[in-house]
């Protein structure tokens, strides 16, 4: 199975071959713990937990990696307005983020590395970037020689000069030029600082992830992810800073997904529109809000309104209703495992392949679902081909990280749903009835 990616680096479709067979070393920029993410940030959680799942599925071990960015100016203006201290602010983002992370059953990560925890590799690697010539100490702060990089703006596809003509209004006097960014921010204000070569202070965004990829991948990984948004300037200022170091692109395959905006207008917190991701997984299934995300192709943007939601709601009940009428028929007989059917199952997968192709996927998947409903109204009793369709039902669903809520039947419940069923086969309906009050009574959905 040949896997294709669009590549942000190149702007091209693209083969993708692993750096080392069987493994999957994947970096995505995670966020800065001083709030709840909203809706727009939660898309590349659900994404890439996906694009997880998928090369899981293959059969790859994937190394999985986001970070936490736990230091920043608005973590310390945050505990500040709280009368708290940064840890404080920062671990309450964090739980709720992995909160976030486990209400859409995303699956582990292999490591969250955090800035505060980093402080000496980062130190260390701007430094050595100030030894190269890189970067130079000015004013107060220490800066990166973006002139220095001859292919600069290779990821967002921006000239120099271009960059320049906008950022002119904002140069400050200590640079030695508006396209140079910050490393190191010396300063000597209340918030948590720590000593360098280069004096009391914090490190700039761009380096962190640098350092962490260096430090737990050892050199070039083969994913690198992120929102839209970020390819310019966190991106573009990462590659900038190993092209330096270690003449890399850090990843072979850069890929970003789009926005998710509300119809209409930009979702901002300034703008007070904005839809937490907690306050949707409390609303509705998160399968449905899963569904919602992963329904678009991850480089389309999706313009968020309550009948979007609603109407993935309408899809995932239909999914799970189907499904657990399925699971109910084979568990009678104990039949739930099989191998699955070819067809609908390399389908789905080819267009997984062909660059995360999500909404051919999902028409594939509702192709099953009709064949699967159609079978059993046809011959419910056809137990070999339905728990074979239910086997690559099973797959997709977890690929796309849809798991119906289906508990096991216990043995009283067996007898009582067979006892139902016979029931209604021989139209004792007074019985049937009976029965149904009391399987309903216990609680029992089929
Ligand atoms: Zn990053």
């Amino acid at each position: 199975m040949q896997i294709k990616l669009y590549n942000s680096l190149t702007n091209k479709v693209e083969d993708f071959k692993p750096i080392k067979e069987g493994e999957i070393s994947m970096y995505v920029c995670g966020p800065t713990v001083y709030n709840d993410i909203h809706i727009g940030n939660a898309r590349p959680v659900v994404f890439f937990d996906m694009v997880h799942r998928f090369f899981k599925f293959l059969g790859y071990d994937v190394k999985y990696v986001s970070n936490f960015t736990d230091i920043d100016d608005k973590i310390i203006k945050k505990a500040k307005e709280l009368n708290i201290t940064e840890e404080e602010v920062a671990e309450t983002y964090i739980d709720a983020y992995l909160k976030v992370c486990s209400g859409f059953n995303c699956l582990p990560y292999f490591a969250n590395p955090r800035v505060t925890k980093t402080i000496p590799q980062i130190t260390e690697y701007i430094k050595k970037l100030v030894d190269l010539g890189y970067a130079y100490q000015q004013g107060d702060n220490v800066y990166f020689r973006v002139r220095k990089v001859p292919k600069y703006g290779i990821l967002s596809n921006q000239q120099l000069d271009n960059l320049e003509a906008g950022s002119r209004i904002t140069v400050g006097l200590e640079k030695e030029d508006p396209s140079d960014f910050v490393l190191w921010k010396l300063t000597s204000d209340e918030g948590k600082k720590w000593d360098s070569p280069f004096g009391m202070g914090r490190p700039g965004w761009h380096t962190e992830c640098c350092v962490m990829i260096n430090d737990i991948f050892k050199g070039q990984i083969d994913i690198h992810g992120g929102g839209n948004d970020l390819k310019f300037p966190h991106h573009e200022n990462e590659i900038a800073q190993e092209m330096c170091m270690h003449d890399s692109t850090i990843a072979n395959y850069w890929l970003h997904n789009a926005r998710i905006d509300l119809a209409g207008e930009k979702m901002s917190k300034s703008l007070g529109n904005v839809v937490w991701a907690k306050d949707l997984l409390e609303k509705y299934p998160y399968q449905a809000v899963r569904l919602m995300i992963l329904n678009n192709h991850y480089r389309q943007s999706i313009a968020y309104k309550d009948e979007l939601i609603e109407r993935s709601c309408t899809e995932w009940d239909k999914i799970s209703r189907a499904y657990l009428s399925l699971y109910r028929e084979l568990e009678l007989c104990d039949i739930l495992e099989a191998k699955p059917e070819e067809k609908y199952l390399s389908e789905f997968i080819t267009n997984m392949a062909d660059d995360f192709n999500t909404p051919n996927a999902f028409t594939v998947m509702y192709g099953l679902l009709k064949d699967i409903n159609t079978s059993m109204r046809a011959n419910p009793k056809n137990y070999e081909v339905l728990s074979s369709l239910k086997a690559s039902l099973d797959i997709m669903l977890d690929i796309l990280g849809l798991i119906p809520d289906v508990e096991p039947l216990t043995a009283e419940g067996k007898e009582l749903l067979i006892a139902w069923k016979n029931a209604r086969s021989e139209k004792n309906f007074a019985l049937a009835d009976e029965l149904r009050a009391k399987i309903t009574e216990l609680g029992i959905k089929f």
